[in-house]
């Protein structure tokens, strides 16, 4: 691969026919129409945030240098930015007066209304560019392995990168468009964020059970993306009719081995509603993620709900009188050891070798407090397990 230093290139320069389209959330041209900002191995844009973008324009008024940036030379008329595309997108934003800076007055000010000398200091700005001109596994093996400054490529970006092409920009313009009206029935069910690519990592995840890798490398050059498009609508219309009603602790939840497990069951979505209900009311259910599971499986794998457990001066407090008690009769102090034919029919267990158990068990109606709290020696505990 070969790179070649530049060092006389200006914003000015790059700025010239600076294109961002707005709807896509990316800046597409530069350099007179040679540099095109954003190929499609590139992540969207990321610094609008009021914030990242306005510290590269702060930057370039401190004359703080804005870092190397790197260019692919396609021909003689063509580079990409492989490196830069956020620094670069943001001065062309603000240079075209698509987001304001704050003066030391606090004001916001745009491009075209600071004054002339700071105009011409970021116009006159120079950029440190590497033009590197190699093979297209060469490039991409060195993208790669670069980090942008500040924010690192995410895997699902970088797989993005490795297997461009026509699956990659088709997958893209579905499930990567955050204004695609879409995205916002899916959130309700996958976390993350479009742009970031996470929607298309979920949606890569669900079709291909984990092997993101291999499927994209498989569908390259696929011309569409009908498989992809149609088991995730598979999911979330699958979801959608067993839970009809939308709770927050269903995002991001594993909803791809969900739907392998229990697509073929049927179930009454006033029941599973009805379920949800009862179970989100009930104080003693820890953890809501595992509700939607829970009610899935048949209501019968208590672990997924995380049941609140007693507390440790409730167990110290009934070990106490249990062992009290056993001792005065000469008796184990774990009820279920006590009425056994074996050596341990009279042993005092120490605290730490109990576990506490429900009397009456919770997936009964028995409540967590000390009046249904009785310690068992932990094999008798397990044993028990939760009925
Ligand atoms: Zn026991």
């Amino acid at each position: 691969m070969d790179t070649t230093l530049q060092t006389e290139i200006t914003i000015k320069d790059i700025c010239e026919g600076f294109v961002y389209n707005e709807l896509e959330g990316k800046g597409l041209f530069g350099l007179s129409g040679k540099l095109t900002i954003q190929p499609e191995y590139q992540r969207n844009y990321i610094y609008a945030d009021g914030k990242r973008d306005v510290a590269v324009i702060e930057s370039i008024l401190k004359g703080y240098p804005l870092g190397l940036i790197y260019f692919n030379k396609v021909s003689d008329n063509n580079l990409e930015v492989l490196d830069g595309q956020q620094r670069i997108t943001s001065f062309g934003r603000f240079v075209t007066n698509k987001f304001a800076i704050k003066d030391q007055n606090g004001m916001e000010q745009y491009f075209s209304g600071i004054a002339k000398d700071k105009q011409d200091k970021i116009l006159n700005t120079k950029i440190l560019i590497y033009e590197c001109e190699g093979t297209e596994t060469e490039i991409k093996e060195w993208f790669k392995t670069i980090n942008i400054a500040g924010v690192p490529l995410n895997n699902q970006e970088l797989l993005n990168a490795i297997y461009s092409g026509p699956f990659v920009t088709l997958a893209k313009e579905e499930f990567s468009n955050s204004t695609n009206a879409k995205i916002q029935k899916w959130s309700a069910y996958v976390s993350g964020s479009a742009n970031r690519q996470e929607f298309l990592e979920r949606a890569l995840d669900w079709v291909s059970k984990g092997n993101i890798d291999n499927y994209m490398s498989k569908h390259r050059f696929d011309d569409n993306i009908t498989e992809l498009k149609n088991y995730f609508n598979s999911v979330i219309d699958w979801i959608s009719s067993v839970f009809t009603n939308v709770e927050t602790e269903m995002r991001g939840l594993e909803w791809g081995r969900l739907y392998e497990k229990y697509k073929k069951q049927p179930y009454d979505h006033k029941k599973v509603a009805e379920q949800v209900r009862e179970l989100y009311a009930d104080s003693y259910v820890k953890n809501r993620k595992g509700i939607f599971e829970f009610i899935l499986g048949g209501s019968t794998d208590f672990k997924l709900l995380d049941v609140r457990v007693f507390d440790e001066a409730t167990k110290k407090s009934v070990y106490a009188k249990q062992t009290t008690e056993a001792e005065k009769n000469g008796t184990s102090n774990c009820s279920l050891c006590a009425i056994g034919h074996d050596a341990n029919k009279t042993k005092i267990w120490k605290l730490n070798e109990m576990d506490a158990d429900h009397v009456s068990a919770w997936s009964k109606g028995g409540a967590t407090d000390i009046k249904n709290c009785e310690m068992l020696c932990k094999t008798h505990n397990r044993a028990k397990g939760n009925k």
